[in-house]
């Protein structure tokens, strides 16, 4: 029998039999969660005998959850993951014209993941598109709630687009072309500070060298132009014994910093693309708004491979939801043929924060050796010299015989 995990004032509790949620999802989603299951188990039981197991629950979204109950999200799977604190999920079939942007969005929100993290870094011998993909090692985090992402906007010319013209010419004068939708960009300093706190938590905890803000705030002001102004003072303020800001101290963010403190800096995101590509190795934890964070964390991972490999989770105060960070796939669906290696990832993040380290990197360690000993899924097979192409269940065997 399997015990709650729990979140006690901030600190998480973790049994030594914890029951863990899962969303197999649509799509490729249960060809590559069984591969995960299988790895995951493996490695839990080989770092802890039989001293530590993880008791998996099965909950429903997408297209089973519609197919079983009717709806596309159920209650009860939302109330699950709220009571069990940690879920691992599949990629979801965003419903078109069924009422929901997308599950994955609406997810996040309800449970007020407001922290999407990405950590990228490259994988030996995975293929990638730039010369120095051992120089990428950075970690996203990418607000998760507001900015333009949050849904707020009108169609052309609807009602309350016409109202919102309205109002804005005859109190702001401004005019809005008539034929224009209309959206709107939020971003509090509540948002940004929790952001940032959770990424100069990280830093400090994983001895990370920087944090860097990344914004257009030289053109909106006010929203992404605060987010950069709030992220210095929560950084001055909750962590000033800890940081250097590049600003008071220039060439700290270049190697320069001696007192091994996390340099604080910001970077325009225009300017901030190419320094990721050809700077890449001086970049290391990045903290943006939601539409920055979409961007970023996808275009870094290319750097590196691409999304099959990308590992993601959503973490709030009260909760974390790990998931695969591509999308359901739907041509390969059934076909044991993608890679799981992106789901896996981010079960080894599940595992690091559940503080399981050493099931965490055993499961990292084989993914890795599978790969490096050129047996891999059709995707880095056809990018690959004298690579064994293999399914996505035996790629799963060959990790767990990789643990041995
Ligand atoms: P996608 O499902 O990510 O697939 C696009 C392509 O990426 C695939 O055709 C395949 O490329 C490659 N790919 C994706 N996952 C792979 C894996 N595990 N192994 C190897 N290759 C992989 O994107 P999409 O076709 O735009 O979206 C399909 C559905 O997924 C949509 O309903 C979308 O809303 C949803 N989606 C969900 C999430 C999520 O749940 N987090 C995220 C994104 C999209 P090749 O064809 O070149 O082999």
């Amino acid at each position: 029998m399997g015990e709650l995990i729990k979140m006690v004032d901030g600190s998480l509790y973790v049994p030594t039999n914890p029951i863990i949620p899962f969303i197999e999802g649509d799509g490729i989603g249960p060809d590559i969660w069984r591969a995960t299951k299988m790895a995951v188990d493996q490695a839990v039981k080989k770092c802890y005998g039989g001293r530590k197991r993880i008791e998996w629950k099965e909950v429903f979204a997408g297209e089973k959850a519609y197919r079983l109950t009717g709806d596309w999200l159920p209650v009860g799977t939302l109330d699950t993951i709220r009571n069990h604190v940690i879920a691992i999920k599949g990629p979801l079939t965003t419903p078109i014209g069924k009422g929901f942007r997308s599950l994955n969005v609406t997810i996040r929100q309800l449970l007020d993941l407001y922290a999407c993290v990405r950590p990228v870094k490259w994988i030996e011998g995975v293929p990638c598109p730039v010369k120095h993909p051992e120089k990428v090692n950075m970690t996203v985090f990418r607000e998760n709630t507001e900015d333009i992402y949050a849904g707020m906007e009108w169609k052309a010319e609807s009602r309350q687009a016409k109202m919102l013209r309205d109002f804005i010419r005859e109190e702001l004068n401004i005019i809005i072309p008539q034929d224009a939708g209309i959206g709107i960009k939020t971003i509090s300093r509540t948002a940004t500070e929790r952001i940032m706190r959770k990424a100069l938590e990280y830093a400090v905890k994983n001895s990370r060298k920087t944090v860097t803000v990344v914004h257009k705030g030289n053109i909106m002001k006010y929203t992404e132009g605060s987010f950069v102004e709030w992220c210095y003072s929560v950084a001055q303020s909750e962590y000033g014994n800890k940081i250097t800001i590049e600003k008071e101290v220039p060439d700290s963010g270049q190697g320069g910093n001696t007192e091994e403190k996390v340099v604080i800096n910001d970077r325009i995101a225009d300017n901030m693309f190419q320094q990721v590509l050809v700077r890449s190795d001086e970049y290391d934890v990045l903290v943006m708004p939601n539409l920055n964070g979409d961007y970023f964390s996808d275009a870094i991972s290319a750097q590196v491979g691409g999304l099959g490999m990308a590992p993601g989770a959503n973490i709030g105060d009260s909760m974390a939801v790990f998931e695969a960070t591509h999308g359901t796939a739907p041509k390969y669906a059934g076909m044991d043929k993608v890679n799981p290696g992106s789901l896996i990832l981010s079960a080894a993040m599940m595992l690091e924060y559940m503080e399981w380290k050493e099931a965490s990197v055993l499961l990292k360690n084989s993914l890795a050796d599978t790969i490096k000993q050129g047996t891999v899924t059709y995707d880095l097979a056809r990018q690959m010299r004298h690579a064994t192409e293999l399914k996505t269940s035996e790629f799963a065997h060959a990790m767990v015989a990789n643990m041995e």
